[in-house]
């Protein structure tokens, strides 16, 4: 079993049991480069705001300006964001629904679409998919990495092998461990996972040398400022392959997984693959054909509170009553 097909099994399988939405490969760190196979992020208070704001991620440097609904602002002054870049952040707050552009006496303006809600975003549940724990690669420092810095709430470990005293002796004491199998979506809690200190200061490793591991203190606000990011980000990607990477190869079917996919399925593997990494003219299968029509973003808007018309109805409105008065 690929890491990527045992990831994407337990996503179908974890959506229809937790409240909230689930994200595959996030970035979770504040100073390294530590990417979390799948995190759970559980409603706060104001979900339903954030649900109903807009579909997309939130760029950080937008939600870290004073940007609000009230006054345009002219993103060059409003934004703490290097001038090279500064377009691409306008661009992806507008596709995400969040920021919309206005001009006025020549300058291009931004004004936000609706208040943003803190605190939309619950506990963080980060997990780390190892199937073979006979091959476990760098298990050990990602799951030491995530309990020191603590910028989830919680870390699982999922795996479908055997877990001996011997493994639960090599991770840390916090993580918890599932062992869970891919084929029938079965699931057993070896061990529950410890909370982390996720509103407190971390420390995060960053690179081991010989004899010395250097580390960056992490305050308690670059914490919640890299937990906002993270829960944005989880927020706007999901976890089903996006439409744009399946491939155009007459092999490749549609596992619907009990209808919460569609996920690419690959008859001539044998198995769940990875479009990115795994298909295309290089594969010894593959054969010309049209990627079939997927729609994942209605999947998860109907399996989950997530919407991907959020705002369009706010901003028509909107533009109707203009009409109205105008
Ligand atoms: S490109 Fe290869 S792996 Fe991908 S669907 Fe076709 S045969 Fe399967």
């Amino acid at each position: 079993m690929r890491e990527y097909a045992f990831e994407l099994a337990l996503c179908a399988h974890r959506e229809p049991q937790v409240d909230g939405l689930l994200a595959r490969q996030l970035g979770a760190s504040c100073h390294g480069t530590r990417v979390l196979d799948v995190v759970e992020l559980a409603p706060g208070p104001r979900f339903d705001d954030r649900v109903s704001l807009c579909p997309g991620t939130i760029p950080a440097p937008v939600l870290e300006s004073d940007v609000g609904p009230g006054t345009a602002r002219d993103p060059r002054e409003a934004l703490d964001a290097h001038p090279d870049r500064l377009d691409d952040v306008v661009e992806a707050a507008v596709t995400a629904g969040y920021l919309e552009r206005e001009r006025r006496d020549g300058r291009d303006l931004v004004r936000a679409t609706g208040r943003y809600p803190e605190g939309w975003a619950g506990r963080l549940r980060g997990i780390e998919n190892k199937p073979d724990l006979g091959r476990p690669g760098d298990l050990e420092r990602q799951l030491r990495t995530d309990v020191s810095l603590g910028l989830v709430d919680e870390v699982v470990l999922a795996t479908a092998s055997h877990v001996t005293g011997a493994h639960l002796n090599r991770i840390p004491d916090a993580v918890g461990v599932w062992r869970f199998d891919p084929e029938t979506g079965g699931r057993e809690v070896v061990r529950e996972p410890t909370p982390l200190d996720a509103d407190g200061p971390g420390v995060e490793p960053l690179a081991e040398h010989s004899g010395r591991t250097d580390i960056a203190v992490v305050t308690a606000a670059e914490k919640r400022r890299a937990r906002r990011r993270l829960a944005e980000r989880a927020f706007g990607k999901g976890w089903r392959p996006a439409a744009e990477v399946w491939p155009d190869c007459a092999r490749v079917t549609v596992d619907e997984r009990a209808g919460v996919g569609p996920l690419p399925d690959c008859p001539w593997k044998g198995r769940l693959v990875d479009p990115a990494s795994e298909c295309g003219p290089a594969c010894g299968g593959h054969e010309r054909g049209t990627a079939p029509a997927v729609d994942p973003e209605a999947a998860r808007a109907a399996a989950t509170a997530w919407d991907p018309d959020a705002g369009d109805r706010r901003r028509q409105t909107g533009l109707d009553s203009f009409g109205d008065t105008g």
